[in-house]
């Protein structure tokens, strides 16, 4: 076995189809993308979902990596399949992968960012040396019981390379592109790092994730307000604090006013509408990258 094995997951969400169509072509191309001497596994997070493009059958997959659930062997086609990647791929997995690179869009005007859950050393390693190679925001997610069970998290080190705007469902060659020079990136910095080449930047950006805000909702559930149309497209960006956030038919502002400093993300992602969030609030820090970050990561690709 190669001294590090990567798994590099498109279609966890079964209507994001360009990272599974750009993982069909390499598939059928080896040389499309240059995977830096890596040892990679290549698979469909969803395939089910993606054959009838949908996010998923029964449940998110994406929130479905949760070892109590797992372990007990809870029901439903993605608690399988979650239980079915982690027997293959996981770290003492048939076919044990160290790093898990997951490949999703967005419909939000995020263009293209790195999404890390919680502050592993080995994570925000690989996530400074993207965010060095590429300037690629990093949206931090932690610390909120409404959102669990990602991926990524799952696999000893792990990053969501999240591409867009794109509507679901839909391929795009910029997309595509996009999502190709991203994942390269991981595989050449993985590569680098394993060989000892790599210097990480002075400090890490991340935009820390603070909670979601959802639409103002009849007591029947229905909107009774909409994302404030200058909010909209506003993902990254500062936002004034006298900017309202939704706006009713009759043209009234609605919601709590804007706090200063927090700054927007995912926007009205159509994929968020069922999970009742209209935008998730971070809030922008400046990290000074830790000397255990480095060794963490080149441990893992070293041992695996
Ligand atoms: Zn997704």
């Amino acid at each position: 076995m190669s001294s590090c094995s990567v798994l590099v997951v498109a279609g966890t969400h079964g209507n994001e189809v360009n990272a599974p169509w750009l993982l069909q072509q390499w598939q059928a191309s080896p040389d499309l993308i240059d995977a830096a001497g890596l040892a990679v596994h290549r698979v469909i997070g969803n395939p089910e979902a993606l054959r009838r493009c949908c996010r998923y059958v029964d449940r998110d997959l994406n929130r479905c990596f949760l070892p109590e659930q797992l372990k007990r062997g809870a029901s439903g086609l993605e608690f399988q399949r979650a239980g079915e990647l982690l027997r293959l791929h996981g770290a003492d997995g048939e076919l044990p992968c160290a790093v898990a690179i997951d490949l999703h869009s967005t419909t939000a005007a995020m263009g293209n960012s790195l999404v890390v859950y919680g502050r592993r050393p080995a994570d925000l390693a690989l996530s400074a040396l993207v965010q060095g190679a590429l300037g690629l925001p990093i949206y931090l997610h932690e610390a909120d019981a409404q959102q669990t069970g990602f991926l990524v998290e799952s696999w000893p080190c792990g990053l969501v390379v999240e591409v867009g705007p794109v509507p679901q469902g839909l391929l795009s060659a910029r997309v595509v592109e996009q999502t190709r020079l991203g994942l390269e990136t991981c595989l050449r910095v993985l590569d680098q790092a394993r060989q000892g080449l790599v210097r990480l930047p002075d400090a890490l950006v991340v935009h820390r994730h603070l909670g979601s805000r959802d639409l103002p909702k009849s007591e029947h559930g229905k909107p009774k307000a909409l994302v404030h149309p200058d909010l909209q497209g506003r993902d990254w960006q500062n936002i004034a604090p006298n900017q309202a956030m939704f706006r009713a038919a009759d043209g009234t502002e609605r919601g709590e006013g804007w706090v200063e400093g927090e700054i927007p993300v995912f926007v009205n992602e159509a994929a968020y509408v069922e999970k009742s969030i209209a935008f998730s609030l971070t809030r922008r820090e400046v990290w000074p990258v830790e000397p255990t970050w480095l060794p963490a990561l080149q441990q893992l690709l070293r041992a695996a």
